[in-house]
């Protein structure tokens, strides 16, 4: 089992990553919101160990980022604050357990082993129509066997339609999910973007699993 810990205060830090070590799990320290998200999204852990207050980028930010890129896995919220709105802000951004600082490391120990016993993920990470399949986790995509070298608004924008396979997504749900709710509906972003993604996930096949739907929006099915 790895945990990544992304905690800036390295007293703490280190405590946590040795008592973790010392029962049988691996640990990797972040010591800034930066490290911490970068760690987050390109490695694979079971549980990360999240500070709220961080330099760089706070804990909400970071787990917002995650789960908006469907990266799921398990956060337990550690912090200074024990304010009932932070506590509901954080299980709101999907949050797992919140836990307040100053703790004891078997309080943190007993919520690690019961997050990581409830299962990776609330949700499937691997999504798959025919023979493209989008590894939610591991951030990949592969379409017969073959690697898509896919942008991370591609990603996105991939498991958007793959998650709703069947539905006719209008153009303005798919910039709100994908680009949030600053969007400029004159913008031709999505069409753009969608060009690209299905240049890769489409060109290079006979069987197209993109389909536009005029005056709509956009599908992703298979049809036969
Ligand atoms: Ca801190």
């Amino acid at each position: 089992m790895k945990i990544l810990i992304v905690e800036d205060e390295r007293k703490t830090a280190s405590y946590l990553k040795r008592g973790l070590e010392e029962n049988g799990f691996i640990a990797d320290v972040a010591e800034d919101g930066e490290d911490g998200a970068y760690l987050a999204q390109t490695r694979s852990y079971d549980l990360i160990i999240l500070d709220v207050m961080l330099p760089g980028q706070d804990g909400w930010s970071i787990i917002a980022d995650l789960r908006r890129r469907q990266i799921a896995t398990p956060v337990l919220f550690l912090t200074a604050r024990d304010a009932v709105d932070d506590r509901v802000k954080g299980l709101e951004l999907g949050a797992d357990d919140y836990l307040v600082k100053p703790f004891a490391f078997a309080e943190l120990l007993a919520r690690t082993k019961t997050i990581l016993r409830r299962g990776p993920v609330r949700q499937s990470q691997v999504l798959n129509v025919l023979d493209l399949e989008l590894d939610l986790h591991r951030h990949r995509a592969v379409r017969a066997g073959r690697s898509l070298d896919l942008t991370p608004k591609e990603f996105q924008l991939l498991s958007l339609l793959l998650r709703r396979t069947g539905e006719v997504l209008s153009r303005t749900l798919i910039a709100e999910q994908v680009w949030d709710i600053n969007f400029d509906s004159d913008s031709n972003v999505v069409e753009v973007h969608m060009r690209r993604l299905r240049a890769k996930v489409d060109e290079p096949f006979a069987c197209k699993l993109i389909h536009t739907v005029r005056g709509v929006g956009y599908v992703l099915e298979q049809r036969s």
